[in-house]
């Protein structure tokens, strides 16, 4: 075998494991991080509002009337579909689907909405198109283009909901949280919550993780919210405690 083609060989099998090893070792670290999720269990939370349940992430449903509308759409279309199922809620009866961003953990089930309009923020269109992607060269990417995009603190009525859209990005460009009725704040993944309180998530999934602790202050400051509803450490109906600093 000649001399060259045997260095290359060699560069491309160094080249091949390296890449292996740190697949693994990302496989182990994501592993390890979502150890720490604590989603909710599928039921009703308080209210109108019920939460779904699939392998690691909450789906959370709000009943007006006869129609429902969905916040984020978890990973695992199968399980949604079972559990909205044990819930007694049609999926067609969904009209309206929020996404808090477009992880793949958040818009999984989407393709079960298919007569709801779709909204998120416009700033979140980038990872869907292109022109930004979370890790590498892995965009987002939904199975729909029919999306409405809000700008930040637009306000949607549906029936007789209101739904405010707040931009808090750094998880993803468009991360973005939903204020309903002025008194339930809906947050993906912008916050954890630890004993109560909002806590950062795991660097690891985030885009910037610095801007991401930023828009923590404008977690911290929406008047009239009650309750906290996180994408996968459960809520609290103590929004005063939750955002409160320690000193
Ligand atoms: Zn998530």
């Amino acid at each position: 075998m000649n001399k060259i083609l045997k260095r290359v060989l060699i560069t491309t099998g160094i080249i091949i494991v390296v890449l292996v090893l740190a697949f693994i070792g990302m496989s182990l670290k994501l592993k390890s991080e979502m150890k720490e999720f604590a989603p909710m269990e599928t039921g009703q939370v308080v209210d109108n509002i019920f939460v779904v349940k699939d392998d690691f992430a909450n789906i959370f449903i709000i009943q007006d009337s006869t129609q429902y509308i969905v916040i984020d759409c978890a990973n695992n279309p199968a399980i949604v579909a079972e559990q909205m199922e044990k819930l007694g809620i049609n999926p067609d009866n969904v009209v309206a689907v929020f996404l808090t961003h477009t992880d793949g953990d958040h818009v999984g089930a989407l393709s079960l909405f298919d007569k709801a309009k779709l909204y998120m923020s416009k700033e979140e269109e980038q990872m869907i198109n292109g022109t930004k992607s979370k890790f590498l060269w892995f965009g987002n990417s939904i199975p729909r283009t029919d999306y409405i995009l809000l700008e930040d603190r637009e306000v949607v009525q549906v029936g007789n909901l209101k739904f405010e859209a707040i931009l808090a990005p750094g998880h993803t460009s468009g991360m973005t949280a939903y204020l309903v009725n002025d008194k339930y704040l809906f947050t993906g993944d912008i916050v954890s919550l630890k004993d109560g309180k909002i806590a950062p998530i795991p660097a690891f999934f985030d885009m910037d993780t610095e801007q991401a602790v930023k828009s923590h202050e404008i977690i911290r400051h929406i008047p009239g919210a009650e309750y906290i509803f996180t994408g996968h450490w459960g809520y609290t109906d103590d929004y005063q405690t939750a955002v409160a600093k320690n000193d």
